[in-house]
């Protein structure tokens, strides 16, 4: 028997038409990449993002056509957020820091329609435009006064569309499984895959985030979140806002710890969230200041491990609270928040630390598992390690346009879980520990780096015969790539020449920080080359150097 309760879809639109009736003055304060600091509020945005809205009718959008963005965290991002995903398109951010081929390849995979992009990334999209083959037009994120010159043909300015649009926009309704948004996560090989949300999972995800065991989103809180719009949502961030009456101080492009303590003093920032590499330059800025910004409780850090030393530093130096998270993009992405239980503070500093080191408690809405290499569940005695998997309405069922039948999609669905590629264990209170990573990839500063595709690049390199990359600690990236070759007989490559042409290949923050010519490497029985053992090795090659 089937409850008598209404349908009505759960859709982005009604976020921010929510905030604007209910919270309609709350403010939006972002720091923009022409320098001013813009401010209005929640009804203000809504006007703006209907006013794109009817933009999009006139440029002969279709629901599930494809909008991109290559922009920062700013206001006319949050409108298209609201403005493109309203009308039914989906919204797809584009991560600036990749290389240009795979931005080429990233707008050619998605068949952008439109490109939305803030004047810092012009020059990015004056490289690659001839080869865009489904974009109609790029819309310049400013106004008339700061258009710049380009070669682009058929430039629009941002500010001018609005100007000459209607605000008189009635949001559609549709099925709330509809896409609304798309975001292409490097992969181990070959090309990004696309991640593509629906409306349904985008509202149940941020309903999550807010709620006091994460975020702890209200009226009360003021949040500036420093991972950025462009790369999974913001964390969510930007959708969980309006519903909550949160105030949203947007960083814009100075991410740095001097612009990021002013911003949050001046704006009353209760609560921040990014990458562990943001929060040294903000540690050293607070130090240098001698105290937090005054409003400043807590801040969430993921994307990568927390370091103990961070958690100490922000709790005993500032007073200030570390929330750990972990996700992923193919998990909206939050999955786990580590918030501390009132048991834990009768513990002793130090081993409080040793909890808040841990990835967290899963939100409710996604389970979690470990497994062995069999699949077989293993016991949460939190020493137990294996494979994570994750289920839950908002984890990705499949990336977009691809038909699941390769060897890797294979593994990372199977039984209706999603292999997260990392190892972990999780502890009888259900804390999940991230203890070592099965997929080979490098983390740096909250971004992927390649290992197989390094390694490919530098094979092509005519005196080199083998090559690994592997993944090694640094201080202020977490993790930075180091290159072990093998040199073909009788050559002896000289390592400015490797880099060269590695140079020629990759995205410059790709290049190894190190590269070590050996002997041979080691290998296993089935000839791969044994990463672990080389990790082990050098694994603090960098951190001795520094
Ligand atoms: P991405 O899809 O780029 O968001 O990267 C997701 C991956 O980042 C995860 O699978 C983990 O390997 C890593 N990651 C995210 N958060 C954490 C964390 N708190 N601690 C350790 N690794 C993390």
């Amino acid at each position: 028997m089937l409850g008598l309760m209404m349908g009505k879809p759960l859709l982005i639109s009604s976020i921010l038409q929510h905030g604007a009736e209910v919270y309609g003055e709350q403010e939006i304060v972002s720091r923009s990449v022409e320098g001013d600091l813009h401010r209005y509020s929640y009804s203000k945005a809504h006007q703006r993002a209907k006013r794109l809205a009817n933009v999009l009718k006139k440029f002969g959008i279709e629901r599930g056509d494809r909008m991109a963005t290559l922009a920062w965290n700013g206001y006319r991002h949050f409108e298209i957020y609201y403005g493109v995903s309203g009308f039914g398109a989906v919204c797809h951010t584009i991560n600036p820091r990749l290389h240009p081929s795979q931005i080429a390849y990233i707008l050619n995979h998605a068949e952008d329609k439109y490109l939305f992009v803030d004047l810092t990334f012009m020059p990015l999209i004056e490289a690659v435009h001839e080869h865009l083959e489904a974009l109609q037009g790029v819309v310049v994120l400013t106004d008339r006064a700061h258009m710049p010159e380009s070669k682009i043909p058929g430039l629009h300015c941002y500010e001018d569309l609005l100007e000459a649009s209607s605000e008189q926009f009635h949001w559609p309704e549709f099925d709330e499984n509809s896409a609304s948004s798309l975001c292409y996560t490097s992969g181990t090989t070959g090309n990004p895959k696309g991640v593509l949300y629906s409306h349904r999972s985008t509202l149940l995800h941020s309903m999550a985030i807010a709620l006091p065991q994460a975020m702890n989103l209200s009226e009360k809180s003021v949040v500036l979140p420093v991972v950025p719009m462009f790369h999974v949502n913001a964390w969510g961030i930007p959708y969980a806002t309006p519903f909550t009456g949160t105030k949203l101080v947007n960083p814009g492009p100075k991410l740095d710890g001097n612009s990021l303590w002013d911003l949050m003093e001046a704006e009353g920032v209760t609560a921040s969230a990014g990458v562990p590499t943001i929060w040294l330059d903000l540690l050293r800025a607070m130090r240098e200041q001698g105290r937090a910004p005054e409003k400043l409780k807590f801040v969430v850090i993921g994307g990568s491990a927390v370091p103990k030393s961070m958690v100490k530093a922000f709790e005993q130096g500032f007073g200030v609270e570390v929330r750990q998270g972990w996700g992923m993009t193919e998990t909206s992405p939050v999955g786990t928040i580590n918030v501390i239980k009132d048991s834990h503070l009768d513990l002793s500093d130090d081993e409080r630390h040793d909890v808040q080191i841990k990835q967290g408690r899963k939100l409710f809405g996604v389970d979690l598992k470990i497994v062995d290499d069999d699949d077989a569940p293993l016991p949460h005695d939190g020493r137990t390690q294996g494979e994570l998997k994750i289920r839950g309405p908002w984890v990705c069922s499949s990336y977009f346009k691809q038909d699941n039948a390769d060897e890797h999609s294979d593994r990372a669905w199977k039984d209706g879980w999603f292999s997260t590629g990392d190892v972990a264990t999780i502890d009888a209170e259900g804390y999940m520990q991230i203890t070592d990573r099965v997929k080979d990839m490098i983390k740096s500063g909250g971004e992927w780096i390649s290992s197989i595709d390094l390694e490919n690049a530098a094979t092509g390199h005519p005196e080199v015969a083998m090559a690994a990359v592997i993944g090694v600690s640094h201080e202020k990236w977490d993790e930075r790539p180091l290159l072990l070759i093998v040199a073909k007989e009788g050559t002896s490559p000289d390592m400015a020449s490797v880099r060269d042409y590695l140079s020629a290949q990759v995205a410059k923050w790709w290049l190894p920080d190190d590269i070590i010519l050996v002997e041979s490497l080691p290998l296993g029985a089935t000839g791969k080359i044994l990463k672990n053992r080389l990790r082990e090795e050098y694994k603090d090659h960098l951190m001795i150097k520094d």
